[in-house]
């Protein structure tokens, strides 16, 4: 028969999630994490970290799009973006996709991954590696932080889960978003994954009020990510302005605006379906 991925969600140890594998392209155990490539009979070809899917060929662009368009959209004109974490380089793609964008300096901690991203996931990508305006640095996004002088527009913090003792877990504290609020130019704001409001409301609901106690304006949106089994949670934060307050037809004339080439899965329409957030979960993002 098959090969199966069985994936044990972190934030809910009793449960299966199970994928069939068609092959295994590539498996190596880094320093960091292990670090696996295969083609999945549904989803086609994926990147598990950790046993975790971190994303499928076949709707990436529903995550990237979501992580990156309402937050630069929203700022006016961003010209440095800084990414930390997205190994992948879809974040990457989708921010050079921003005509304001000149710089965009990528921090990711795992040379396996990117190693991994360069030689099989051209399709996530795309060459944005090869750009003049990125600039790619194997680190710590933590330590990049702290230690930078440079001021950005936005920082996109595109990380694995924040697992006990995962090389992520500081990058989701209340220290760490002040250190970021410290290298944002004014009228800047940052992005993050932000786990899974369906396996855990409380890590979605933890990451979004952390933000709450550094900046002035925090939205959510939520999108089901059929590669990840499960609705995925976003959270934005900025002292200037959040992409909640803008309308469909914002929107669709800001993407015009401001965006090159086609979004696949972001417009005016999906803008308000991935801020429209039912009540059982804005009821505990706003009483935490
Ligand atoms: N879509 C994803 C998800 O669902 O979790 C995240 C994708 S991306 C592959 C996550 C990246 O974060 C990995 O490439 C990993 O190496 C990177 N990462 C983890 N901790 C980091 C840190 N402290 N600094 C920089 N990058 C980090």
């Amino acid at each position: 028969m098959y090969e199966w991925h069985w994936h044990i969600e972190w934030q809910t140890p009793y449960e299966y999630h199970a994928h069939a594998i068609k092959r295994v392209i590539a498996e190596e155990r880094s320093e960091f994490q292990r670090v696996l490539l295969v083609e999945l009979f549904r989803f086609g070809k994926s990147l598990i970290i950790d046993g975790k899917v971190q994303s499928t060929v076949s709707d990436e662009y529903i995550y990237h799009e979501t992580l990156v368009h309402p937050l630069l959209i929203t700022l006016d004109n961003p010209k440095e973006v800084l990414i930390l974490g997205g190994g992948e380089g879809a974040t990457l793609r989708e921010v050079l996709k921003h005509k304001s964008v000149n710089s965009a300096v990528m921090v990711d901690i795992d040379p396996v991954v990117i190693d991994f991203a360069k030689k099989y996931l051209h399709e996530w990508h795309q060459g944005s590696f090869d750009n003049p305006k990125s600039k790619l640095i194997i680190g710590d996004g933590y330590k990049f932080v702290k230690e930078t002088n440079q001021k950005f527009d936005a920082v996109i913090l595109d990380l694995t889960d924040p697992i006990k003792d995962s090389p992520s877990q500081l990058l989701y504290t209340v220290e760490f978003y002040k250190q970021v609020k410290g290298i944002l130019k004014e009228n800047g704001g940052l992005v993050t994954q932000a786990t899974s409001p369906s396996f855990s409301l409380d890590t979605f609901s933890a990451i979004y009020n952390t933000l709450r106690n550094v900046f002035k304006y925090v939205s959510a949106s939520i999108v089901y990510i059929p590669g990840f089994d499960s609705l995925w949670g976003f959270v934005y934060a900025s002292d200037y302005r959040s992409p909640s307050s803008l309308t469909a037809e914002q929107v669709d004339e800001l993407i015009k605006e401001k965006i090159n080439g086609e979004l696949k899965f972001y417009d005016g329409e999906t803008h308000e379906m991935i801020f429209s957030i039912p009540k059982h979960i804005r009821v505990k993002l706003e009483n935490e």
